[in-house]
């Protein structure tokens, strides 16, 4: 019988080429329930496409909408739900297989949890959720027994190069550190003192990948790869220390695991994100991606180098608080979540970014995230102090 599949956020960036790979093989995949923020249309189209049971939108007017719109293709054979509620519903619904967990930013935390909590094996794009509650999370997925498969392409890269999947630790695997890439994003090479004026259409247009805004800007400030450190710290057991970053412009390698005996096992791909989805779907089997065959000659050259702390202080900054532990890194996210958003929308230049994040893990008290509730608390009081900081603090480009 086909598996029967949720994704969260199915009209984002992750969202749509999960689409695509399912709609590559219906034989395999059917669609139990898509959802998203604010997309009605979107949405309503996927819905007419993938004929789930049921489609999830954020609040109720939404929610009218769509059931209206539904109702006048005909479609309304899905259901509507909302809210986090319905996230939750369709997340650990008994009839699910998998779910796809790629809501942006700390929303996907509670759905991504409910997933991991109900047993499914989970998709993993959202590493903001793991990034806030890393400890929690993984302690669920043990309980659980839930498959967690990492489809952030460089952590699908490392899986793939692991011999044993993630439970083991690196050091009884024979594993030396992993080698974690990063392109350097589209400033890699900006002059700094330019940093300061640059739009968000010049952070968000990435050399190599084609993703959401938010994380765009991640890219661009370099804090995709902190919060990527920390993602791979959780799903590998490992510490910091084990993984060295490496800047890697082509994006071609997507990361590097090296063993004792000096192997250094790589993962290369087109940068197209239907390859660690089809990846983590088939697991441990293998499908068309619709990706095309890598031209190595016509790549010809691949470049590395070390990454610079000083021009992307975000990466020191999420360094520092993996080694802080407790809910530094939820402050981290949650501060750098209201700060991107800011930037997006041009009340703050490019360059405040890591001075907002700084003065909230400096406001913000850190303690030890025994609970959910814990770390939600220290997301909600990273979240004020820094709208704080830029209201009353940074001034507003106009
Ligand atoms: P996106 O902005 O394109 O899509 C986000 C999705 O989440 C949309 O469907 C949106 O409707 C939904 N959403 C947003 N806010 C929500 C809320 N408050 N409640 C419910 N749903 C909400 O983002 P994306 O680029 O697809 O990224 C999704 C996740 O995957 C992020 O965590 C990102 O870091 C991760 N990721 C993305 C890529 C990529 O290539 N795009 C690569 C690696 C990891
Ligand atoms: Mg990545």
């Amino acid at each position: 019988m086909a598996e029967s599949i949720t994704i969260l956020g199915s009209t984002g960036s992750i969202g749509e080429s999960t689409l695509d790979v399912i709609a590559r093989h219906s034989d395999r995949y059917r669609i139990f329930a898509l959802t998203a923020n604010t997309q009605i249309d979107k949405l309503a189209a996927q819905v007419e496409i993938f004929r789930p049971r049921f489609a999830v939108i954020n609040d109720e007017s939404a929610a009218m909408a769509l059931r209206a719109l539904l109702a006048e293709k005909g479609l309304d054979e899905t259901q509507v739900l909302q809210g986090e509620e319905g996230l939750l519903a369709v997340a650990g619904h008994a009839d699910v297989d998998t779910v796809m967990a790629a809501i942006v930013g700390a929303a996907g935390l509670s759905p991504t949890l409910a997933a991991v909590q109900a047993g499914k094996k989970v998709l993993l794009a959202n590493k903001e959720a793991l990034v806030m509650a890393g400890h929690l999370f993984m302690q669920a997925v043990k309980d659980s027994g839930a498959c967690l498969l990492p489809i952030d392409s460089e952590h699908n890269a490392i899986f793939q190069c692991m011999p044993a999947g993630l439970s083991e630790q690196l050091s009884r695997q024979g594993v030396r550190k992993i080698l974690l890439t990063g392109s350097g994003g589209p400033f890699r090479t900006t002059p700094l003192a330019q940093l300061p004026a640059v739009t968000p259409d010049q952070a968000c247009a990435h050399p190599n990948w084609s993703m959401g805004r938010k994380i765009s800007v991640d890219s661009a400030t370099m804090m995709n790869k902190g919060l990527e450190l920390i993602e791979a710290c959780w799903l590998f057991d490992c510490s910091p220390d084990q993984i060295q970053i490496v800047i890697h412009p082509q994006s071609v390698i997507h990361s590097m695991v090296e063993y004792i005996d000096g192997s250094v096992l790589a993962q290369l791909g087109n940068p197209d994100m239907r390859t660690p989805i089809a990846h983590g779907l088939a697991w441990p089997e293998r499908i068309e991606s619709g990706v095309a065959s890598l031209d190595i000659i016509a790549t010809a050259q691949l470049d590395f180098e070390a990454p610079d702390f000083q021009r992307f202080p975000c990466l020191r900054l999420a360094s520092e608080a993996i080694q802080r532990g407790g809910t530094a890194m939820a402050v981290l996210n949650a501060a750098n979540e209201v700060a991107v958003q800011a930037f997006l929308q041009q009340r703050i230049r490019f360059t405040d970014i890591p001075d907002i994040i700084e003065h909230a893990l400096a406001q913000v008290a850190i303690v030890e995230p025994q609970t959910i509730a814990i770390v939600q608390a220290a997301d909600a009081a990273a979240r004020t102090v820094a709208s704080t900081f830029i209201a009353e603090t940074l001034a507003v480009i106009t």
